[in-house]
């Protein structure tokens, strides 16, 4: 893949699907269900192999409950896992819920933190945790949320090569202008939902088509 840039062709692309899907999808916002900056960062640790819509099944009554990171230090874990088994890895999810509870209590004052270094260090927080709660809780962008879809999608549209979320948000954060960082995530994801699908891509009604290097070549060959 040639080299990224701001200037390069791949960056140019971007701002294209920038301006297509705000046009496509005026709405799209996270789907995740939260009040207060904790509540999202406990609903990001869940969504992890689940869907946000189950997601948003259990937080109501884990919130009631849990409301705090307090909260959570002074239940129990049998209670917490409990509550978040309908998202899987119950166990180990409610070891991570337990595990920033009590790093944001001994390191911050129980709050979340506004930084990716600090996010990072929160137990059960990767740098896709990071970006989702900077940008959603605090509307700060210093970094691409790389999900499934938004990882599928940029590697379709040859905005990166890398299957690792990691490594395609470096590529990303090239070619895509900063301002546009927190809304990416979720333009790629509705575009993914409806049209991009991971197994059959609606190509031929996609409004990307034209500048899909992906897109380009399924269709190129279906009509020979
Ligand atoms: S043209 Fe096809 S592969 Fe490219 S973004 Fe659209 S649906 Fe996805």
């Amino acid at each position: 893949m040639a080299r990224l840039t701001p200037a390069s062709p791949a960056a140019s692309r971007a701002r294209a699907v920038v301006r297509r899907l705000t046009a496509a999808y005026p709405d799209a916002v996270i789907s995740l269900r939260y009040g207060a900056p904790w509540e999202l960062l406990v609903s990001v640790i869940l969504s992890a192999q689940c869907t946000d819509a189950r997601v948003n099944e259990v937080t109501p009554r884990l919130f009631a409950r849990f409301p705090t990171p307090e909260a959570v230090l002074g239940g129990t874990q049998a209670e917490l896992e409990e509550l978040v088994r309908p998202t899987g890895f119950y166990r180990n999810k409610a070891r991570s819920i337990r595990g920033a509870a009590e790093h944001l209590l001994e390191h911050h004052d129980g709050q979340v933190p506004r930084t990716t270094r600090e996010l990072t260090r929160v137990p059960g927080a990767g740098r896709k945790t990071a970006a989702v709660v900077l940008g959603e809780a605090f509307g700060i962008a210093e970094g691409i949320a790389v999900d499934t879809h938004c990882g599928r999608l940029s590697r379709r549209l040859g905005l990166t090569a890398e299957t690792d979320p990691v490594r395609a948000e470096r590529d990303l954060m090239v070619v895509v202008a900063q301002r546009h960082w927190i809304a990416w995530t979720h333009l790629l994801i509705a575009h993914g939902r409806a049209v991009c699908r991971s197994r059959v891509p609606r190509c031929n009604s996609c409004v990307l088509l034209d500048i899909c290097p992906e897109g380009r070549a399924r269709t190129a060959v279906k009509r020979h």
